[in-house]
């Protein structure tokens, strides 16, 4: 689960990691009075799920009232990599005058929390990584122990090299890291932090990454749910006993057990389709849950195709296809739909799919190719 920049900063703020003062806009008449309130130079930040606002034209620095006013028009209601932008953050602004990054991850390879820190800051941390490596620190953090203060001061020494600004930095390293741990976040990123020409270090910019299967045991983090509008549909499908995550492609995908759709996933790519979805509707032959599916698939407007692919086993094949043909009773579409059925039962399932005039094949392969095929002839209508 991901969270937006201003709700990063009010975490930040509870573990006591400084960040200035910020207040959250949804209409230009919000922007005015916030930077009346702050009074200052203020920076007008979109609020969305991406990253790289600031190259996008989402971040910009207002010296005046009106500068601020037409920071907002520019911004609110602006496209970012897919996201409209519906509210922004008028921040205070500070006077920088170095940007270091900081974060922390989970690492599968030393299978513990690292922390990844660098005087290259403001740019995106992939960008780093990819143009000098070296210029990054990693510590492994033993997570019996924590970060200690000695691993802390090293690396904000490496950062800084200053003492006077080390003893602002070492605290902020050790309260992220317990925000991070006590929050079951999967990211947590201060990228800038930066030093002011006055000696004073903050946090301008937070994001924050929680692991879902962990939203159970934190009520605060499963409040600051703001899901967009590709996440509304993973998590109603989600409340109907579907595994559903929205993908790219033009091939809607329904399959049951996961290990089948991402094998079926993998399948579509190597004949060169592009999947719309990953969708396991999992071990039940129900036909409201496969109604359910199919209304998740093609109220995807990419859809051109629809690849059903089902390995029976305590599921059986026949029982799937009823399902299916009453389900395609319910919804009317002219969406080919390409059907595999194999394993317990499958000989009745596509018996009873032919006589009800649903195309079948099979293989798991030919599947995948009719399914690009088709979509690659279907118009809509
Ligand atoms: P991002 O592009 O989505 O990561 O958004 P950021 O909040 O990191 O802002 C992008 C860049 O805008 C930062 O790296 C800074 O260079 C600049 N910026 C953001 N806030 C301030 C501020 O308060 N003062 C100044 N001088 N620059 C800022
Ligand atoms: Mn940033």
């Amino acid at each position: 689960m991901k969270i937006h920049e201003y709700q990063a900063r009010e975490l930040f703020r509870q573990y006591g990691i400084p960040v200035p003062e910020d207040v959250l806009c949804h209409t230009i008449e919000e922007v005015e009075q916030a930077a009346r309130k702050l009074n200052r130079m203020v920076v007008v930040k979109a609020q969305v799920h991406a990253g790289g606002r600031g190259k996008a034209g989402g971040v910009k620095l207002a010296r005046t009232i009106d500068d601020a006013i037409a920071a907002g028009k520019k911004i609110l209601g602006m496209d970012i990599k897919g996201y409209t932008v519906e509210k922004v953050l008028v921040a205070d602004a500070v006077e920088i005058d170095k940007e270091f990054y900081v974060g922390l991850i989970n690492d599968r390879n030393t299978k513990s929390v690292t922390l990844m820190a660098s005087s290259e800051g403001g740019v995106e941390i992939e960008e780093v990584a990819k143009n000098s490596p070296e210029k990054i620190i990693k510590l492994s953090i033993d997570p019996l122990v924590g970060l200690l203060d000695f691993q802390a001061r090293d690396i904000a020494m490496q950062l800084f090299g200053n003492m006077q600004h080390v003893r602002q930095a070492v605290p902020i390293l050790k309260k992220l890291y317990k925000l991070y741990v006590e929050t079951d976040s999967s990211l947590a990123e201060i990228n800038p932090l930066v030093l002011t020409p006055d000696g004073q270090v903050y946090a301008i910019d937070g994001k924050m990454n929680f692991d879902d299967n962990a939203l159970f045991r934190q009520p605060q983090i499963l409040a600051l749910r703001e899901p967009d509008e590709d996440e509304k549909k993973e998590i109603a499908a989600n409340e109907k006993g579907l595994s559903y995550i929205k993908l790219d492609g033009d091939i809607g995908c329904m399959v049951n057990g996961a290990g089948l759709a991402m094998a079926t996933i993998d399948m579509i790519k190597l004949y060169g389709g592009s999947p719309a979805n990953f969708l396991d509707i999992g071990g039940s032959s129900n036909p409201q849950k496969v109604i359910d599916a199919m209304t998740i698939l093609l109220g995807d407007s990419n859809v051109k195709a629809v690849m059903i692919n089902i390995f029976g086993g305590i599921t059986r094949c026949d029982d799937v296809a009823r399902g299916l043909i009453s389900a395609l009773n319910v919804i009317k579409t002219d969406i080919p739909i390409v059907v595999r059925l194999s394993g317990t039962n499958a000989e009745e399932g596509l018996t009873l799919l032919k006589q009800a005039g649903l195309p079948t094949v099979g293989s798991m392969s030919e599947a995948a190719r009719q399914a690009i095929e088709l979509s690659k002839a279907y118009v809509q209508k």
